[in-house]
């Protein structure tokens, strides 16, 4: 009796788990940019425009409220904090291709979980990667909102359009975090298929995508393809391309 080989899965919930939870600190930061914003910003943008010629003390007010903004998004963004997400997700994201690596190898009698001197770096060094991702978007946040902030009043924007490009720029923020998150899960289970398949003696896999969406044509025409793991095609292994949402499903030759 020929057992069915259970399918290769994306973890999809451990992408929008992750994803939420970076989108948590975004919405904090975003609160926190508006809130100053209101009490802060909007009323010395007014000041200014109506008497920019004799005084520039709204612009150190301004200063002052946006430098206070980076110094709450350190808390917010906090190495800690940051470092649980990373975590967290890895974990998840670990237990998940366990899980169903465990459930492949049954099919041949083999656990190939049971003995990973492997992944105790490979966790380490995707935390690390992935902490410092996070970290990434509150880097690049604030240089694009001073731009926002000082462009708009250079521009005489007003008070309202400045505030709703400060808005758009913490949606553009979410859609950072989507990305980061869609992209790290694909890429890191890639590597852990790999790894897995290969310790339960599979050297082969067949390229499946996700079919359920835009699936890029590069991917396409290598759907259903076999590879082998020593030679895969020049994308490299599934999952591991940008946002790349395709799986290897185990070849077991018999
Ligand atoms: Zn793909």
């Amino acid at each position: 009796m020929v057992r069915r080989v259970p399918p290769t899965r994306y973890p999809d919930a451990v992408a929008v788990a992750y994803y939420r939870s970076i989108n948590q600190l975004i919405t904090e930061l975003g609160k926190t940019t508006l809130s100053m914003f209101d009490e802060h910003i909007r009323k010395q943008i007014k000041l200014y425009e109506a008497d920019s010629f004799r005084q520039d003390a709204p612009l150190d007010v301004i200063r002052t409220a946006i430098d206070m903004i980076k110094g709450l998004s350190l808390n917010i963004f906090n190495s800690n904090k940051v470092q649980s997400i990373a975590q967290g997700f890895m974990n998840s994201l670990n237990l998940f291709n366990a899980n169903n690596m465990q459930a492949q190898g049954k099919v041949k009698g083999i656990d190939p979980t049971q003995y990973e001197p492997w992944l105790e770096s490979f966790m380490r060094t995707s935390v690390a990667e992935n902490t410092s991702y996070i970290t990434t978007i509150r880097d690049e946040y604030f240089p694009r909102i001073e731009s926002i902030v000082y462009q708009g009043i250079k521009n005489g924007s007003g008070a309202k359009k400045i505030r709703d490009q400060l808005v758009e720029r913490v949606g553009m923020t979410r859609k950072r975090a989507m990305f980061i998150a869609v992209d790290q899960t694909g890429s890191i289970m890639g590597q852990m298929t790999a790894k897995r398949h290969q310790q339960m003696g599979v050297s082969k896999f067949k390229w499946v995508t996700s079919q359920d969406e835009r699936v890029r044509k590069t991917h396409s025409e290598l759907s259903d393809k076999i590879f082998s793991y020593s030679d895969p095609p020049a994308v490299g292994l599934p999952g591991t391309d940008y946002r790349c949402r395709c799986v290897a499903i185990p070849v077991f030759d018999d």
